[in-house]
């Protein structure tokens, strides 16, 4: 691809998969190469939420209204696509769907993948018996107790929305598996995703 055009890839994965550890990995690997700048899009939104006095801990973000979150949302795409910048690769962490008390709520609906036009869309997954027990094994996080069967059927609507994107957008749609304590091999496909694009 063009040296010269912007390139973003966008990581996406339900909480607890591992996209923000197999994706820090991957990036070192890439940094060997050329310039990566990895954002978080829940830390931006994060930021601006706290700002405004909404939040005062992130794990209470996927609990504001949804309409407060949409806006939150909107101002970070804006924030992030501003990033994009001509010479460099924008990874960005984020999830494809949250879920709130109201239901799912995209993560990437129209006006934000407009706004961030990806190169590719990754799916990071692993078997829900692992990612139910990275949750409750990870206390830096207060994360959602749920059973298999339904962390089964958030990976699978993520599946869906992220071809929803690829039909909007023209993006690619890539799924990386991150097998349980193969962190270090996950990576490195993830790495290789990331040089095709750049
Ligand atoms: P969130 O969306 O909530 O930010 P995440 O997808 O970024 O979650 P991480 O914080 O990267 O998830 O990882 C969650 C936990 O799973 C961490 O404790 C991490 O060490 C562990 N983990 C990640 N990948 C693996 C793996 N392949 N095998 C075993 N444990 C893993
Ligand atoms: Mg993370």
């Amino acid at each position: 691809m063009s040296v010269a055009s912007k390139r973003i890839v966008i990581v996406t994965g339900i909480p607890g998969v591992g996209k923000t550890t197999v994706l820090n990995k991957a990036a070192d690997i890439a940094r060997q190469e050329y310039t990566v700048e990895i954002v978080n899009y829940g830390s931006v939104m994060f930021d601006a939420a706290v700002n405004s006095g909404f939040v005062e801990n992130r794990d209470q973000m996927r609990l504001l209204p949804p309409e407060k979150q949409r806006e939150i949302q909107k101002n970070a795409a804006e924030i992030i696509a501003k990033k994009a910048a001509q010479g460099k690769l924008l990874i960005v962490d984020t999830h494809m769907l949250i879920a709130t008390p109201e239901g799912y709520l995209a993560g990437l609906p129209e006006w934000v993948i407009t706004t961030l036009k990806p190169d590719v869309i990754v799916l990071v997954e692993a078997e829900p018996e692992f990612i139910f027990s990275r949750r409750s094994k990870d206390e830096t996080r207060t994360r959602d107790q749920d059973s298999t069967i339904e962390i089964n059927t958030h990976q699978n609507l993520c599946r869906a929305a992220a071809t929803a994107i690829s039909v909007l957008t023209g993006a690619t749609v890539k799924i990386v598996k991150n097998k349980e304590g193969m962190v270090d091999e996950t990576a490195e496909e993830l790495a290789v995703v990331l040089k095709g694009v750049n």
